[in-house]
């Protein structure tokens, strides 16, 4: 069998592990692993036993960057070989001011199959353990250096692996490591109902965003199967619970669909459902991905009058409307075009 790395054990699991170890050999460990190295050897305040013992024993990392593809825009995007040799994807995006967010993936594929999205199109694999998703965040610094923000939105549905996340999440925040504020993290979800009531229970809190993409309960059902055991009116309420027990602004992410979701009564339906929540509404315009669609017929891109009037009615209803940037299109690294270096094998 392959050792196993360690970078997946928050630190207070690691000073178990590494018992009979004193608990500030432990803390030196987690910090060396927060801080990207990759061997053991690299841990200079441990001694030549020590480092050769834990090394005979574990890995520091069990994932490694096996491509990296760089927009024009700057957008990274980092394909991540896992050691079943299943791929994975994460993207490193900068925005105007240089502040770098990295996009994390959840799982192998993804379950939900919602009907505009590349990684859903894939299927699912497995989830991914907590090393792999914590190991993401240390190579993207390794690619770009310092990380401002981290969004849960890269290939699979976060709150169908919330446990492992929960672990990475610990890992990212603990002040012995990188210290990431957990108000710099967003999960966002496809509208996982116990998911939301769990993370408003246990937390941590961080920041929560909902793929809404439309009030229209057929047409959702439709785009994002999700919407059948998760059906909008219970949604709304989970998220009052949430705001009730964390106070927070969530999210609404959209993404527009030429001809599909744009109509004024779309626009309606969202503030509708908008109503009684504290959200801002993030409008996402559909990156392409051949050869999908519903009803026999492809979706396309909105165009900019669609879209400016999707802003113009959501804002007359007294709603913020944020507009998402096409960022990553040309490594197919933006929203929803997941899964398409080699993917992964099902074999
Ligand atoms: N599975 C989670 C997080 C990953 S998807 C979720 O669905 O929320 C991240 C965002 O990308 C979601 O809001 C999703 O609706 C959006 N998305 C999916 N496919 C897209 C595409 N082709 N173009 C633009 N956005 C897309
Ligand atoms: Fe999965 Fe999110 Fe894509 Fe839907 S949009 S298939 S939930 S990754």
């Amino acid at each position: 069998m392959d050792k196993q790395s360690i970078s997946g054990y928050t630190l207070p699991e690691l000073t178990e592990l590494l018992k009979p170890l004193p608990a500030f050999r432990a803390k030196q460990v987690f910090k060396w692993i927060s801080r990207g190295v990759t061997t053991f050897n690299a841990m200079t305040d441990l001694s030549q036993e020590l480092r050769q013992d834990l090394g005979e024993r574990f890995l520091v990392q069990e994932t490694a960057i096996s491509e990296t593809v760089t927009d024009s825009d700057g957008t990274v995007k980092l394909q991540i070989s896992l050691q079943d040799g299943a791929k994975i994807e994460a993207v490193i995006l900068v925005d105007g001011e240089g502040r770098k967010t990295a996009c994390i993936s959840t799982q192998v594929g993804c379950p939900m199959a919602c009907a505009f999205c590349k990684t859903g199109s894939l299927g699912f694999l497995r989830n991914l353990t907590s090393a792999e998703i914590t190991e993401q965040l240390y190579h993207c610094r390794t690619v770009s250096g310092e990380i401002a923000n981290i969004v849960i939105m890269g290939m699979g549905e976060p709150l169908l692996n919330l446990d492992n996340l929960r672990r990475a999440m610990s890992i990212w925040s603990d002040p012995a490591g990188l210290g990431m504020s957990r108000r710099r993290i967003t999960i966002s979800t496809s509208g996982i109902i116990a998911g939301i009531r769990d993370l408003a229970d246990q937390g941590p809190e961080v920041r929560l965003a909902v793929s809404l993409t439309t009030a229209d309960p057929a047409l959702r059902e439709l785009l994002m199967p999700v919407t059948r055991a998760n059906p909008l009116p219970e949604l709304k309420e989970a998220l009052r619970y949430f705001q009730s027990k964390q106070n927070k602004r969530i999210t609404l992410e959209a993404v527009l669909l030429g001809g599909v979701n744009t109509r004024k009564e779309d626009a309606l339906a969202i503030a509708g459902f908008a109503k009684g929540l504290d959200v801002i509404i993030n409008l996402i315009p559909w990156n392409p991905v051949a050869g999908m669609g519903i009803k026999g017929k492809d979706f396309i891109e909105p165009t900019d009058r669609e879209i400016d009037r999707m802003v113009s009615l959501l804002e007359d209803r007294g709603l913020t409307v944020t507009r998402r940037y096409r960022k990553g299109r040309g490594v197919s690294g933006a929203c929803g075009q997941l899964g398409s270096l080699e993917g992964f094998k099902v074999d």
